[in-house]
């Protein structure tokens, strides 16, 4: 073991960056905890503009070589890397958990068979990439996607190694180099990344990975001129000032941000069903982005939905998220868990009613929440929580479902129960969301298109979206042999 090590359930954990195919350590560092019991984890470098610099430069100086190969030997590399996953994933899911208090259940069974799928499918997708040659009066039109460049990549904590890699994977598809840069509160599985991309032959400089704040390293990293794709998953906030510290460069953005979607039920649907998908909300401890966290249930059908909602709810598990049988974790961060209750107690002083929760628990928990009575106009209505924190409104007309489902700034997702497929043609087609959920949640496809509408984010990413916004697109077009006529 090394001063630069960590290690967390015997897995050993290089607490440096990853800068061209080399460990680098800052002076100063960071500490990281658990959100299990708060217990310190380690010291990790604490990155700024300096390092940010090295990780673009190496991340330039290995551009040209990796945006020559060809495909099918970086398809070889990815699918290399998802094997390293595969044969780390006990590993990896043990780390994050301790790191970001998600269930280890979930990171066993999902989350990181998902990492690993996310090298697969972009490395195939890029495969079969292509746009059919088309004719313009005897010319051929032949479409390409080019390799962009540098490509910084910054997440969150919610999700760090699936929300990483879930980047990383096409961006290096693509033929692009990356500067990774994850979220501060879970520095732990990037850096188990960055050794097994190394295992699995990636070149030096392909992949860097620099760890530290945001406001310390984040702007020297997207105000840097080498860089060609930024994109980022976090905060409304936040995306705010990337957006603005890129535009001397113009450098083109993806924004996955935050949201506050709906859950419309309609007095048609299957109210049991309707039910299961309103107790999915409290997964992860409520720190999803797509999280369905404002119910809107229509009004004949509120109190047994209520009823049963609240008998659903008393089943769940909270605890360590280690133990299998625990449904809801800790919230990652002291900081976060005051910023939920403040939301919470907020509400409550404004006339809300806890129907369940409505308080902190012992160490890193907040209970399971449900408000009732809340205004439209209301903070608790309009703004994103992020924790275990849902309200119900209820509505009498489609026109007012509808009407409470769009009326926020935001615009991530949406889930529908209702038993009438005409009814959810016709609602869906009304609602401003990246993606609509038809008596179903959390059905991800990665080749579908994926992003928000207004504050929820910029872009798309998913299957040819993800290569259409990390390469640049070229159309040639080649005129017939002999041609002559330039007029
Ligand atoms: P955050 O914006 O605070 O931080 C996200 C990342 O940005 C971190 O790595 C942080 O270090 C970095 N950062 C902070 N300041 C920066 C700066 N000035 N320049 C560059 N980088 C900077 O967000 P968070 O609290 O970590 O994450 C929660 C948010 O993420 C929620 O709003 C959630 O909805 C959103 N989210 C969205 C999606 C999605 O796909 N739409 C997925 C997960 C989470």
């Amino acid at each position: 073991m090394t001063e630069h090590t960590l290690t967390v359930a015997g897995v050993a954990i290089d607490t440096r960056h990853w800068i061209g195919g080399e460990r680098v350590a800052s002076t100063e560092t960071f500490t990281d905890v658990s959100p299990i019991d708060g217990s310190v984890l380690g010291e990790i470098s604490r990155g700024t503009a300096t390092e940010a610099a090295a990780a673009v430069a190496a991340a330039k100086a290995a551009f040209p070589g990796w945006a020559a190969t060809p495909r099918a030997e970086r398809a070889r590399v990815l699918h290399a890397i998802a094997d390293g996953v595969e044969k780390r994933l006990e590993e990896l899911a043990i780390v994050e958990t301790t790191d970001n208090g998600a269930l280890l259940r979930s990171h066993r069974r999902g989350v990181m068979p998902r990492v690993a799928h996310n090298f697969r499918f972009f490395a195939d997708w890029l495969l079969q990439l292509e746009h059919e040659d088309f004719d313009t009066r005897g010319h051929t039109n032949h479409v390409s996607w080019d390799p962009a460049g540098p490509s910084v990549l910054i997440t969150p904590w919610n999700a760090p190694l699936m929300l990483s890699t879930w980047k990383v994977a096409p961006a290096l598809a693509a033929g692009n180099t990356v500067v990774l840069k994850p979220a501060e509160w879970t520095p732990l599985t990037a850096s188990l990344l960055a050794d097994i991309a190394a295992e699995a032959g990636l070149p030096a400089g392909v992949l860097n990975v620099v760890q530290g704040y945001g406001s310390e390293i984040g702007d020297a990293l997207t105000s840097h001129p080498d860089v060609r794709r930024i994109s980022f998953t976090g905060s409304v906030p936040t995306a705010k000032r990337i957006s603005e510290s890129a535009s001397g460069n113009l450098t083109p953005l993806s924004l996955e941000l935050g949201g506050k979607s709906p859950l419309l039920v309609f007095a048609d649907a299957d109210l049991d069903l309707a039910v299961d998908l309103a107790v999915e909300q409290y997964d992860n401890a409520g720190q999803v982005c797509l999280a369905a966290t404002r119910f809107l249930v229509e009004e004949s059908v509120a109190e047994e939905f209520t009823r049963r909602f609240v008998q659903k709810a008393a089943t769940l598990v909270q605890g360590d998220p280690r133990d299998e049988a625990t449904d809801i974790g800790p919230n990652i961060h002291p900081n976060q868990l005051d910023k939920i209750d403040g939301f919470v107690q907020r509400a409550l002083a404004a006339g809300a009613r806890a129907v369940i929760g409505g308080h902190r628990k012992d160490g890193q928990y907040y209970a399971p929440t449900l408000l009732t009575d809340v205004a439209q106009d209301s903070e608790i209505v309009q703004e994103e929580v992020f924790g275990p924190v849902l309200t119900l409104q209820t509505f009498t007309t489609e026109e007012e479902a509808v009407r409470l489902a769009n009326d926020t700034r935001f615009g991530l997702a949406a889930t529908l129960a209702t038993g009438d497929p005409e009814r959810a043609e016709r609602v869906t087609a009304r609602l401003v969301a990246g993606t609509v959920w038809v008596n179903c949640f959390f059905v991800r496809d990665l080749q579908a298109p994926f992003g928000g509408s207004r504050h929820s984010g910029v872009g798309r990413e998913g299957g040819t979206w993800s290569f259409d916004f990390y390469c640049d697109i070229k159309n040639t077009v080649t005129a017939p042999k002999g041609w002559k006529d330039h007029g």
